[in-house]
């Protein structure tokens, strides 16, 4: 970790590693005063808040069998996005084909649907209507009731499975139809298309992760190839493919979307992350909740590494842009291998670049602009990542794994625990001065910065409603003050540093309890966007700084 700040010059240089092509809107620097942008019109609006980035790697490091990989994992990444339109929307065909406007169309296919990501899913196509809580993956007229009854009824279990569709047969009753039949074509060529890369992977930890992943495809039994892919160590090429996020199921979460990133590992980096996770055993007996709440011991088998990506699709392309991911999901496979973290570096850098550095120029106060820094913001996102494994996944009072008691609530508070602890940890390291001598005030600002950068995609996402969550807590504790004056805001250090540690025992005491009630009031009161920050949001807005990025990707920018 660095501990000077990252100069402003020094970020704008850095940008030129990611080529830009020229946004519809106009570059992303922010305005010199706050006078709104002229419009071009409410749909050259909404496509202006993406700012598109060029995803380019360097390839030169990999060899000629590697090279030849990533055109086959493209592909098979290709087939995750048919899938997901149809998880999310429907046939695509149906909705992109009669739009004659062309920013429309585009809006669309960024969306995967008529449904606006980053604002709570508004319709901005005429004649669609809201949409449907469960997306595709159910009936539009069910209702829960319906649902819950159905599948509390003997042999309706496969109802609720993550990697099914729920459809109704001819006597419109509700049956559960697998993604192995319902998108059998697709899933074939992407099974097809790895079983081929399988074949030129040197790495035999990657040639059995690539050849089960294929298998996984055509059976929907995804555990043998998460438990290889945490077995697989060496590989510098890595794809995740297949159903993986439930965010898209806001009816009960149950159902995981498709989606894949084409990945190369950046070893250097890496390095700098390894060793973290030795550390993991001892963060987690550190972790401020009673004895009972940290008794689970997190997998030391867990991993770290940064990469940049080279293809994003599906689930992992709609909308706003992962730029961290832990996986697995299955809670056997955790316990068992623990998980891996996944820092996509060079999706972090364009969004630090184009968005978080423009946001904190007009919303931090001017003297702490300077504790806005890329490294703090890498390790702030890497530190929310190892959260993701730390704490507690069953709950102690009989209700079953968290994830199941807390529901549809359990993203969001998930995603708030990862935030607040990977905060705490941020904290603890320095204070045993793990850290080197960089400056903790650089964190806390920039996470500051990032919550602004966060909460600007609404209520739709799991992460925004948890940053807001966050925010508001904070706040409430004067954990950072606004002012009035200038419209900017500063951090306090001492009143921050009490403020995660309470929010981090209360979100670990509501898993730890399975207190769907407390959590769903919690998120009632504390996920929204208060009317000032929302004027704070909407200078941003005014300011022409892009609430996200969108790819140029594929083999015609790699080459
Ligand atoms: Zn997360």
């Amino acid at each position: 970790m660095i501990s000077h700040p990252m100069p402003r010059v020094h970020a704008r240089v850095h940008a030129l590693l990611l080529p830009l092509l020229l946004a519809c809107a106009g570059e992303s620097a922010p305005a010199a005063d706050e006078s709104p942008r002229p419009s071009n019109g409410p749909m050259h609006d909404r496509v202006a808040k993406y700012t598109p980035v060029r995803l380019t790697a360097d390839l030169s490091k990999l060899s000629a069998r590697e090279r030849a990989m990533i055109p086959l994992l493209i592909d098979a990444a290709k087939a995750m996005d048919r899938i997901f339109w149809m998880e999310a929307y429907g046939n695509p065909e149906e909705l992109l084909n009669p739009l004659t406007d062309q920013e429309a169309r585009r809006f669309a296919e960024i969306n995967y649907g008529p449904w606006d990501r980053l604002e709570g899913n508004a319709p901005f196509i005429e004649g669609v209507g809201p949409k449907p809580k469960g997306a595709n993956f159910y009936p539009a007229d069910m209702d829960t009731a319906e649902f819950s009854a159905a599948a509390g009824a003997p042999g309706g279990e496969l109802l609720k499975s993550q990697y099914t569709l729920v459809r109704r047969d001819s006597a419109r009753k509700l049956i559960a139809v697998r993604y192995r039949d319902a998108f059998a074509k697709q899933v074939g060529v992407a099974a097809e298309k790895l079983r081929a890369a399988a074949k030129l992977a040197d790495d035999p930890g990657l040639k059995n992760y690539l050849e089960l992943r294929a298998e996984a495809m055509i059976t929907d039994d995804y555990q043998p190839s998460d438990l290889a892919w945490m077995d697989m160590k060496n590989n510098t090429i890595d794809v995740v493919i297949g159903p993986i996020e439930t965010y898209e199921d806001q009816l009960f979460g149950y159902k995981a979307a498709h989606e894949a990133f084409v990945l190369i590992k950046d070893r250097e980096w890496s390095q700098r992350l390894a060793r973290y996770t030795s550390m993991l055993p001892d963060l987690q007996r550190g972790l401020p909740v009673p004895a009972a709440y940290k008794a689970e011991t997190p997998g030391t088998d867990s991993d770290l590494n940064a990469y940049d990506a080279v293809y994003y699709a599906g689930d992992a392309n709609a909308g706003s842009k992962t730029i961290a991911i832990n996986l697995p999901n299955d809670e056997e496979v955790q316990l068992k291998k623990g998980t891996r973290r996944l820092q996509l570096k060079n999706a972090m850098r364009a969004k630090f670049d184009k968005i978080l550095v423009p946001v904190a120029d007009v919303l931090i106060a001017p003297e702490q602009r300077k504790h806005v820094s890329f490294d703090a913001f890498f390790s702030n996102v890497m530190f929310h990542e190892v959260a993701h494994g730390l704490g507690i996944k069953k709950t102690l009072k009989g209700k079953g794994t968290v994830r199941d008691a807390l529901k549809e609530q359990a993203s969001s508070l998930e995603e708030g625990k990862a935030d607040v602890l990977g905060f705490y940890m941020v904290t603890k390291l320095h204070e045993k001065g793990e850290l080197g001598n960089a400056d903790l005030m650089d964190n806390y600002v920039t996470f500051l910065a990032g919550i602004f950068r966060s909460v600007r995609f609404g209520a739709s996402s799991a992460h925004g409603r948890a940053n807001m969550a966050a925010f508001n807590y904070f706040q409430d504790r004067g954990a950072f003050t606004r002012d009035e004056a200038s419209g900017t805001y500063r951090v306090d250090f001492d009143k921050m540093t009490a403020a995660m540690n309470a929010l981090s025992e209360q979100i670990l005491r509501f898993q730890g309890d399975g207190d769907y009630a407390g959590v769903a009031a919690f998120n009632a009161e504390m996920g929204v966007i208060r009317p000032a920050l929302q004027a704070d949001l909407r200078r941003l807005g005014s300011a022409g700084i892009p609430v996200d990025i969108v790819f140029e990707q594929g083999m015609e920018v790699l080459r």
